[in-house]
């Protein structure tokens, strides 16, 4: 069955009595090629078992499951697992799971994939997409690669460099975690029914990098710079209320990294955050 054939979902709704759940972010792929190119993305191979989040009506799951070894995936809306659980009904290498993504524990899910490589791959449910992504990344789970759709302004954000307005701290946290970047912008029409905005998938790869700095000082301070965007570096350390540097410290501080007093947060890389982080702690 063409499962992103829009008279094949209207069918298959209105028999099950499903309709569409905005609350959920319930925005179906209808486009085979958008399919086509999260699965290319996610490299997958016969030993590979692949997480998704949120399978909708299972047009993605089915592209899954022509390629791995294993899909799971998981649907918070109960009205459409039993519909799911029907549909993949001939495939055995597809377990649908009811459950919210943010509640679940992976791991017990993870180790009972053995020796296979872990790949996640969604459409995601845009209303919550920096949780899950964050839950995924810090969560030191040991999964390859997580390959989604997601809003085209949120995946701008997430690729974006120093210097640009695009750049804060969840470019930050998911550079650190993973190398990151858009495989394809994808528009409003390839769903059903169309979002408001634009979309794209991203891919990240799993692999954190190694800035010689303690996890938590190193976030604390993320933080602080991007608390007050339009804030200097120096004003939003010190408003933070958590350093005890006064101000003629800090201007030290960041000038002995090269850096300018007058300097924001928004243009300082991954390794500068590591270096002031060790120093103004
Ligand atoms: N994969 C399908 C597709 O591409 O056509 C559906 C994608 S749709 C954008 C997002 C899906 O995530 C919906 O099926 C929705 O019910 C589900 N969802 C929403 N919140 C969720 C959560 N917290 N945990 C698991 N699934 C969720």
């Amino acid at each position: 069955m063409k499962l992103t054939n829009p008279e094949v979902i209207h069918s298959i709704m209105s028999k099950s009595g499903i309709k569409f759940k905005k609350g959920l972010g319930q925005n179906f792929l209808i486009d085979d090629s958008v399919l086509e190119d999260i699965v290319v993305g996610s490299e997958i191979t016969e030993n590979t078992a692949v997480i998704e989040v949120g399978p909708g009506i299972g047009c993605l799951t089915q592209a899954l499951a022509e390629k791995a070894g294993k899909v799971v995936s998981i649907e918070i809306d109960r009205g459409l697992v039993p519909l799911l659980n029907s549909l993949f009904v001939a495939y055995n290498n597809v377990e649908i799971i009811e459950g919210d993504i943010l509640k679940t524990d992976l791991i017990p899910l993870i180790e009972s994939f053995g020796d296979m490589e872990v790949r996640v791959a969604a459409n995601l449910p845009y209303y919550i997409t920096t949780p899950i992504i964050m839950k995924l990344l810090e969560e030191d789970l040991p999964i390859r690669s997580i390959t989604v759709m997601v809003q085209k302004e949120v995946a701008e954000r997430i690729v974006a460099k120093p210097g640009g307005k695009e750049y804060g701290a969840l470019s930050v946290a998911v550079q650190y975690y993973s190398d990151a970047q858009i495989i394809r912008v994808v528009s409003s029409e390839c769903f059903m029914p169309p979002p408001k905005v634009d979309s794209a998938v991203v891919k990240m790869v799993i692999g954190k990098k190694d800035l010689g700095v303690d996890e938590k000082k190193f976030f604390r301070l993320v933080k602080a710079a991007f608390a007050q965007r339009r804030k200097t570096l120096i004003n939003s350390i010190s408003g933070s209320n958590f350093y005890k540097m006064d101000k003629a410290q800090l201007k030290e501080a960041i000038e002995s990294i090269g850096l300018n007093e007058k300097v924001r947060g928004e243009v300082l890389s991954l390794e500068q955050f590591a270096q002031l982080a060790n120093i103004v702690e």
